[in-house]
């Protein structure tokens, strides 16, 4: 009498501790499928009452469609092997919204071994669901921040730099052309001399955006070299392609100007190179070949394009 009346105490105190916690107990009978126990704390975080979580169905039926048959297999899977397991995932509230949970399963076993009884807890992990999607955020706002010029927002050097890499190597292995401009803004010292840095700095987005009305198709890559060095990388196109290109980049700075004043834009030289269809030289050569065009179109009076 006295054990018996010690048991129902500890059982009454496990129910008070397992009732007051923020996560959620509960268990599942293996065979038949059926809740045999939720803690009423559920209803306060889903508002779905203790009671009409009846059976599995119940719980396959509040949880977002989007992952429910995910879930749901992968719980059954593991569970059918005895595997204790977690799962997360958004559960339906009575009122129509969702909740992310992380439901952390244990498998009980009978004597024989075989699966007697699921118990779990539910964890409200909505607050860190929350901050871990702000930090995949911040996170590609870093990696996009880290790939561009910070002045004129098109790609930085290190990005051409990566770029140039892959695409040299798809070109080498299936032989479509690539072709390289590198443009150099003529006597800019003496634009800057004469309308200042800050004006020097408003040119430069703007000679940027000229070049990036230009490279119109998806894979070409306008890129901020070095000060006043500008790299085009246009995949899959032949030199006249890219001779078009860089006529329309020295077309569009010489109709440009900066928007703020009457200044007219300096122009620009341009080398334009293609890849060697038999593959007479390496990566670095190329980029050094294209350099030397554009140092010829300088030495040829400028605002010129040497291919
Ligand atoms: P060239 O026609 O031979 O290229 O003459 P240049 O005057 O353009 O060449 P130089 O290399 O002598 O001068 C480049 C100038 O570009 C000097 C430098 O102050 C300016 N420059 C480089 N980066 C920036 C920048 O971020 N902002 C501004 N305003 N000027 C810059
Ligand atoms: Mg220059
Ligand atoms: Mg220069």
């Amino acid at each position: 009498m006295v054990e018996q009346a010690q048991q129902a105490g500890k059982s009454e105190i496990y129910r008070t501790l397992l009732e007051s916690t923020k996560a959620i107990p509960w268990q599942i009978d293996w065979k038949s499928a059926t809740f045999s126990y939720i803690g009423p704390q559920i209803e306060a975080l889903l508002g779905w009452s203790a009671d009409s979580w009846k059976t599995a169905v119940d719980w396959a039926d509040r949880i977002h469609p989007d992952e429910r048959q995910h879930v749901v297999e992968y719980c059954m899977a593991q569970s059918a092997s005895g595997i204790d397991h977690e799962a997360d995932y958004r559960a339906l509230t009575a009122d129509g919204r969702h909740v992310w949970i992380r439901d952390v399963v244990h498998v009980i076993r009978d004597e024989a071994g075989e699966v007697n009884s699921l118990v779990g807890f539910m964890f409200d992990i909505s607050e860190r669901k929350v901050n871990e999607d702000r930090i995949d955020e911040l996170q590609k706002t870093l990696m996009a921040l880290s790939y561009q010029d910070g002045l004129t927002g098109v790609a930085n050097r290190r990005r051409f730099d990566e770029l140039l890499a892959a695409e040299w190597e798809k070109s080498r292995a299936t032989g479509a052309p690539l072709s390289l401009i590198m443009g150099d803004i003529d006597l800019f010292k003496a634009y800057n001399d004469r309308h200042g840095h800050l004006q020097g700095d408003d040119c430069l987005k703007a000679v940027a955006a000229c070049l990036k009305a230009a490279a119109m198709r998806p894979r070409d890559l306008v890129a901020r070299y070095g000060g006043e060095e500008f790299a085009i990388l246009l995949p899959e196109t032949t030199r006249s392609e890219a001779l078009a290109v860089a006529e329309r980049c020295r077309l569009a700075i010489a109709e440009g100007s900066i928007v703020h004043s009457d200044n007219r834009l300096p122009s620009m030289s341009f080398g334009v190179g293609t890849r060697c269809d038999d593959d007479c030289i390496d990566m670095r050569d190329f980029v050094e070949a294209v350099d030397r065009k554009l140092y010829a179109a300088k030495s040829g009076g400028r605002d010129a394009i040497v291919a």
